[in-house]
This record gives C-alpha cells, structure tokens and sequence, in this order.
C-alpha cells in the first residue's frame, strides 16, 4: 500500500503529526506497537498530573486546612481509587486520539514497524506483516527510562523491588516507603505524590540541586518547600547498589543505607532507536538519538524524526511543535523550530514554570543581564491563597537591550502562566513596552507585571 507519509510511533509528536499531515491532504499511515498515546498519554504526562491532582487536593486540606477554617476530620487517601480514577482519564484520552485518526481518515496499523530501506518509489516499511510504501517517513518513536548500571538493580527490577516510573505509576498498593534515585523533573513529581499519599519518602540526587537545569535559587527553594512536607534528600550522593529491600548510596566517600519497600529509578530517558532498522538507511546519530536539523530533517531525504527521540527537548510540547514543522517541511511550507523559548514545569505543589535563560545559564553564555526578583505574595491573590507561601518570581533581562530573556517563578498558577511568558520572551519587546500590558487582577499572572515595575 502507498502513502504520502508512514508515521512510526503514536505518541504526541505521531498522532499530532498524522493528524496535521491529513489535514494538509498527505496520506498517512501510523504505526503503533503499543497503545495510542504514547508515553505522555498512558504513562508519563496525563497519569502523573491526575495522581498530583488528588495528592494536592489531600494535602491542602490535611496541611493547610485549618489555616483556610477548613476543620475535617477523619480524611483518608484512598490510594487504590486514585490510581483506579487515572487508569479511567487515560483510557477515555487515547479513546479520543483514535477517535481523531479515524476522523482525519489516518490508517493506524497496531505494530511494531521496521524500516526495510528506500528506493526510486521511496521507504519501505514493515508492520503486522505487511509491507507499505512512502514518500516520506516520521519516525517518533519516543523515548524509554535509562537502567543505570547499579549492582542488584536488574535483579530488582525483576523482582519488583525496583520500578521504573511506568510501574510507579501503576501501583496498585501503597508501600510504607519509597527512595527515589534521582531529583530531576520525574523523580520529584512521583516523590511529590507518594509522600502526600502517606509514603515515607527519600530522594538521592548526584547533583548538588534538584530540578536539574532549574534556576539554583528556585529549586532550593522548592527543595525546602519538599523538606518541609517530610521528603528526605540526599543530595551530591549516588545510589551505588540496590538489594533486598535497602538502597545503598555514597556522599563525600561514605556510603550508607536506606532501608525502604520500593524503589524508583528516574535518572533519565533515552531515545528509542533499536529495532527500527535505521541502520538500513544509513541515519545519523548523536549519543543514541537521531540527528535533526531545525526543521526536523534528518540526514536521509525526505526522513523527519520528531519528539524524544531526537533527544533535543523531552517534553510532550516540544515534541507537538517539532512534529508541526516536521509535517510543514514536508508539505512545502518552510517551518523551524526555535528551542531557546521551550517553557519547562515541574507539577509539583508548589509548581514550577519556566522559560529561556537563568541566571546560571546566562552567566555561562557570557550575557550581560540583570535579575528582577519579587516575592509572589506581591500578587493580593496568591497572598490570599498562600498562608506563608514563599515563591518568588524572577526575571532575567538583557542589560543592554532590556528585554526579556528569561522568566522563572515558583507557585502557585506559575504552570498555567508560564506560556505567557514565553510569548513575551519569544516577542522580544522592551520591558518599558510590557509595562503597559494590563492584566486582570487579582491574578497571580500579574506577578510578572509587579516585577518589570522594579
Ligand atoms: C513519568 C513521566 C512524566 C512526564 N511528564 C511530562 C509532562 O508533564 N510534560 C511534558 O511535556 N512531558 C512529560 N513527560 C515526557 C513526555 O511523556 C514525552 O516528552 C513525550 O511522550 C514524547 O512524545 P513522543 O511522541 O516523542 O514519544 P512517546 O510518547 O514515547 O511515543 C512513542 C511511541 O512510539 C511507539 N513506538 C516505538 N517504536 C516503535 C516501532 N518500531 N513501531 C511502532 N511503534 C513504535 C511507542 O510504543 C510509543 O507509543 C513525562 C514523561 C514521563 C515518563
């Protein structure tokens, strides 16, 4: 069978780029070894927010309460209802993604797809026993959680002592204790709901911060936000062995145990690549992902690669956006990518958002900048919501244009403004013209206003 254009991978960058692709008259085909949806839907993005949901609703009420006049008494965390409730939201999302490919007329073919190789009449792939042909190929074959090399890790995770987030997020039990091996994005967000669903929980993180690539100051300062709600860190420390119910780890050349019931292993993803027969079209990689210009060509004509799997910015958003200009290219339409305004949150409570430089990137380009920093309790509206909250909200403007090149705040809301500020960053004005937008007020958006003001 002929297409215009063969997908490989249902995940956000695939089912986005079938859909637009149909939409500009290409035809399409998807393949899909797993579920539609991809990690974001079924395993990743839509669950972890859901069960966030239901830990920050239990927390306000059981922490905070009674600083609102809310007095409740006998409150539970039903911990098997709330993952029962996300196995449900999943379900009725990818029912909604297939519901759209069918709408759009994309041929979705349920497995796993292999590519043979190219002629004069363009790639051949193979899935469900059958071979299809096309002129251009997507391959979006996400990304898969990296099994660092720690003794006893694999014989747990057999056992089921160790879990990747894929099973973390589907426990059905919940175990008395959790150490989480690793404080980046993930690692936080899953430590963040098991401790408000009643875990004992501990984070060891090799680097000095958590967050990873998170301003210093606004990640200290969810870190003591997560101390103060009874998370453990361990930070500069490196799980060293993993056995029998105890994670041993090393700081400053001791190494110590910690005893807990699972273990969660979020030190990063890596693309997927094997299997996929990339080696019989000759496609370039870079440490294990492939290689994508801004439009999201490859090194082989007319092959696109969108999403995790060109390893430039694992995030369910960028990889919407690479797959439009992906299918762009292919449609004649000249479309880039510009990574240097992609927003980046951390679900936690409180939440993170931010987008361009920080402070500690700018200093390591070089720039010239200044910092703006104000309290959020600036905001009447989070002051009113927060009883001792302590985010804050900080710009990074360029000293000599004066212009926005960064925005980073923690607290409430700051996922939902965020894209704002991208806007803003990505628009380039001057500070004195953003001076003169209005926001509603009382929002705690207006944050961002209260700080060009200083
Ligand atoms: C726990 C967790 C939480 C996350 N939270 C967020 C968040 O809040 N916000 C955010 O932006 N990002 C988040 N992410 C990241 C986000 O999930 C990914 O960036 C996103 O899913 C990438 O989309 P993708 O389409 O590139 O790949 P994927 O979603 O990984 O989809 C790839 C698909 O390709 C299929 N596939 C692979 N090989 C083949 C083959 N040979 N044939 C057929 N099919 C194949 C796979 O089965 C899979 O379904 C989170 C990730 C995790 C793990």
């Amino acid at each position: 069978m002929n297409y215009d254009l063969i997908v490989i991978g249902g995940g956000p960058a695939g089912y986005l780029a079938a859909e637009r692709a149909a939409e500009a008259g290409l035809k399409t085909m998807l393949a899909e070894k797993n579920t539609l949806g991809g990690v974001c839907l079924n395993e990743g993005c839509v669950p972890t927010k859901t069960l966030l949901y239901s830990a920050k609703m239990f927390d306000h009420v059981s922490r905070e309460g009674a600083k609102f006049g809310i007095h409740a008494q006998g409150l539970t965390f039903d911990h098997p209802f709330v993952i029962g409730r996300k196995d449900k939201i999943v379900r009725s999302l990818v029912a909604a993604v297939r519901a759209k490919m069918k709408q759009h007329h994309v041929d979705v073919v349920n497995a796993e797809a292999k590519i043979l190789g190219k002629d004069s009449e363009g790639f051949a792939v193979f899935a469900g026993g059958s071979e299809y042909k096309s002129r251009f190929l997507l391959v979006a074959s996400g990304s898969e959680t990296i099994v660092p090399d720690i003794e006893g890790l694999k014989a747990s995770l057999t056992t089921g002592f160790a879990l990747t987030s894929r099973e973390a997020l589907a426990l059905k039990e919940l175990p008395a204790s959790i150490v989480v091996v690793g404080g980046g994005v993930i690692g936080l967000e899953l430590a963040s709901y098991y401790k408000a669903a009643g875990c004992e929980v501990s984070v060891i993180e090799m680097l000095g911060q958590i967050g990873g690539p998170t301003d210093t100051q606004i990640a200290a300062n969810l870190q003591k936000n997560l101390t103060k709600k009874g998370i453990r860190f361990y930070l500069n420390a490196k799980a060293v062995k993993i056995q029998h119910g105890v994670v041993a780890y090393e700081q400053e050349g001791v190494t110590q145990e910690i005893a807990c019931e699972k273990v969660i292993i979020s030190i990063g993803r890596r693309a997927v690549t094997q299997g996929l027969g990339l080696e019989n079209l000759g496609v370039e990689t870079d440490r294990g992902a492939i290689k994508t210009d801004l439009t999201c060509r490859t090194n082989v004509e007319n092959l696109f690669a969108a999403g995790d799997v060109n390893g430039k910015s694992m995030l369910a958003h960028t990889a919407y956006r690479e797959s439009e200009v992906a299918v762009n290219n292919m449609a004649g339409q000249k479309d880039f990518m510009n990574y240097s305004v992609i927003p980046s949150v951390i679900y936690t409570d409180p939440e993170i958002g931010g987008v361009g430089e920080t402070e500690q990137s700018a200093k390591a380009k070089g720039l010239h900048f200044i910092v703006k920093t104000v309290s959020m309790n600036y905001s009447g509206r989070y002051f009113a919501e927060n009883e001792s909250g302590d985010g804050i909200c900080k710009l990074i403007v360029d000293e000599k244009n004066n212009t926005l090149i960064g925005v980073h705040m923690i607290g409430s809301y700051a996922s939902e403004i965020i894209y704002g500020a991208a806007l803003m960053v990505a628009a380039g004005f001057k500070i004195k013209d953003y001076q003169k937008l209005v926001f509603p007020h009382p929002t705690v958006a207006e944050i961002i206003r209260e700080a060009m003001f200083i």
